[in-house]
């Protein structure tokens, strides 16, 4: 059988995380947290189940739950969302990427995509038939050169895709930076991804530039969000698209032969979660506030580097006191030898910066977990 998707293996996330169990490793790799979700939506959707919520949501999504991501929409970035035609819940932000990209990128169009990038995006382009161009951003503060986005666009550039705060660096779009986006989108007449899972872990009293508080960019845009993220369950794999209604509508047409709709009971739990316990996601930017401030105290123990960390629940650490070695290497050197898991940035990479020297470390963890891995990484 000649492979569709040749150059994919298994992801760099199942590798490292198997590495690190093979090993007893402290796992700071793949990205997910180690310690319980909220008891609240434990008692929400254990009362959901109990009310028969139990067969097939309606394919949008249950009412309750547009409405709740309608109304927080509008009270974070001052939108108005219509939660009947333009939100749509889908089982993880991975499927909303995967739905997206299909519902308007056709075979020989062209997507522009920002490396270092989120490794769901490429897969999807290829299997829709279309091209991935690869733009890289600044090596070392991950800032996106307008420029050099500009110059890649093509008549067949269909679609952008953009993540901020950004996995794996944690940078984070300026209000600058969304009006380059806005003009490049009008002058080329694109469409947007606008990938926010990360959306509520913002720091240091920055703002997320969500493409929602900017209406021309709206207009273009389907806005993905994880419900797996803001709730501390990424194996619920719940999230989110919300995108005007014509592009909702074709965006309906692959959901609903891709998954149909999400876990029913889920739904209903995180309704209840954003309607009355909205302080929830007002202080996650605070609650990992404090994880990254005592992380990076820690780190300066060690010989690692770490680079600023604006959003999102990684740090990444430049390496090049301790090791030479290529960063594919590298971690998994660390994990065997020194038994904690990273993740290299270079899978995140059509080109690779040589000599780039990092690794990405999550901090969506308990003290506890953070503190082994310290003490393994005084060592090096
Ligand atoms: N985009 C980014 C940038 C992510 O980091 C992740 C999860 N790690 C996803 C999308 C996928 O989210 P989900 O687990 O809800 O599918
Ligand atoms: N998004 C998570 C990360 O960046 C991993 C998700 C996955 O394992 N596919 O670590």
């Amino acid at each position: 059988l000649q492979s569709k998707l040749p150059n994919v293996g298994t992801t760099i996330f199942t590798v490292m995380s198997q590495l690190a169990a093979e090993h007893g490793a402290v796992n700071l790799g793949q990205g997910f947290p180690d310690f319980p979700v909220p008891e609240r939506l434990v008692d929400e959707l254990d009362r959901a189940m109990r009310a028969g919520h139990n067969q097939y949501a309606p394919m949008t999504g249950v009412p309750v739950l547009r409405q709740a991501i309608a109304d927080k929409a509008q009270a974070c970035y001052g939108c108005q969302i219509d939660a009947d035609s333009e939100v749509t819940v889908t089982s993880g932000a991975t499927e909303a990427i995967f739905n997206a990209i299909h519902a308007v990128v056709r075979a020989g169009d062209e997507v522009i995509v920002l490396d270092p990038a989120y490794d769901c995006y490429e897969p999807a382009i290829d299997l829709a038939g279309a091209r991935a161009v690869h733009v890289p951003l600044d090596p070392r503060t991950f800032a996106v050169d307008w420029e050099r986005v500009r110059a890649a666009v093509s008549p067949r550039t269909r679609l952008l895709i953009i993540n901020s705060p950004h996995n794996p660096s944690g940078a984070m779009f300026s209000p600058q930076d969304m009006q380059a986006l806005a003009e490049l989108l009008e002058r080329h007449d694109l469409l947007l991804i606008s990938d926010e899972v990360y959306e509520h872990i913002v720091f240091d009293g920055r703002q997320h530039e969500s493409a929602l508080r900017y209406p021309e960019i709206a207009a273009r845009a389907f806005v993905v969000s994880s419900f797996g993220k803001t709730y501390h369950c990424t194996g619920w794999k719940v999230g989110y698209a919300i995108a005007p209604a014509a592009l909702s509508a074709e965006f309906r047409k692959v959901h609903q032969y891709n998954t149909f709709t999400t876990f029913s009971p889920a739904q209903f739990a995180f309704a209840a979660m954003i309607r009355e316990q909205p302080q929830h996601y007002q202080q996650l930017g605070a609650f990992y506030q404090a994880k990254r401030d005592r992380f990076r105290q820690q780190l300066s123990q060690t010989r690692l580097q770490p680079l600023p960390v604006p959003g999102g629940y990684f740090q990444l650490v430049d390496y090049s006191a301790v090791s030479d070695l290529p960063d594919a290497e590298f971690a998994r050197w660390l994990t065997v030898e020194h038994g904690v898991a990273a993740i290299p940035l270079s899978p995140f990479y059509q080109s690779p910066p040589a000599q780039q020297r990092l690794a990405r470390l999550c901090f969506a963890k308990n003290e506890t977990t953070l503190d082994a891995a310290i003490e393994r990484l005084e060592k090096l």
